[in-house]
């Protein structure tokens, strides 16, 4: 699978991703800008509601918006998606929403945000905010230190049982793979 990464939202520099399964086009956290990208009618999928994630989405052509359940809230609510304490603007997302636990291959993974996933298709996982090619995400911006901690024993075991060359794709930053995240991100650590 051919996976294109753009960056948007300056300037938090989401990595917004790109691929194309079946003639559908997905598109995973969408940040500012990526209609200059991207014109073709897509499938929206969303890790995690922060502004820098979403605020893309009705630049786009949308035929289906997929977020979890605990996290949808805040596709309308500026204070809970962060956008009234950093962005000029309020992102406000008033389209309707499925269930991405029930349509793809999900790892729950609560602690950045309360509805944080990691999104898995064959070969490669989009982590999100959750965990970054050295670090992890921030718990202070509507998250949980005490489920972090949880999350991050849960995907150690989640990363050790996957093949080593899979992709590992962040919300920020450079992409890896699951073998090299595994020797260098110190809280993933043996
Ligand atoms: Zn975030």
């Amino acid at each position: 699978m051919k996976v294109s990464r753009y960056t948007t939202s300056p300037p938090f520099d989401v990595n917004t991703y790109v691929f194309e399964i079946d003639g559908t086009l997905y598109v995973i956290d969408p940040g500012e800008g990526i209609s200059q990208f991207v014109s073709k009618p897509v499938v929206v999928l969303v890790t995690h509601g922060h502004c820098d994630h979403i605020s893309g989405i009705l630049e786009l052509d949308v035929r289906g918006l997929f977020i979890s359940p605990e996290d949808a809230f805040t596709l309308t609510d500026p204070a809970a998606n962060l956008s009234s304490d950093f962005m000029d603007h309020s992102v406000i997302v008033d389209l309707p929403w499925e269930n991405i636990d029930l349509h793809f291959r999900t790892l729950k993974v609560p602690g950045h945000t309360k509805g944080s996933r990691f999104i898995i298709f064959d070969g490669v996982v989009f982590t999100g905010d959750t965990v970054f090619a050295d670090t992890i995400g921030r718990i202070d911006l509507g998250g949980s230190e005490e489920k972090m901690k949880t999350t991050l024993k849960k995907v150690k075991e989640f990363f050790k049982n996957l093949p080593e060359d899979w992709l590992v794709c962040p919300g920020h930053g450079e992409i890896t793979t699951v073998g090299d995240l595994l020797k260098r991100n110190i809280f993933l650590g043996r």
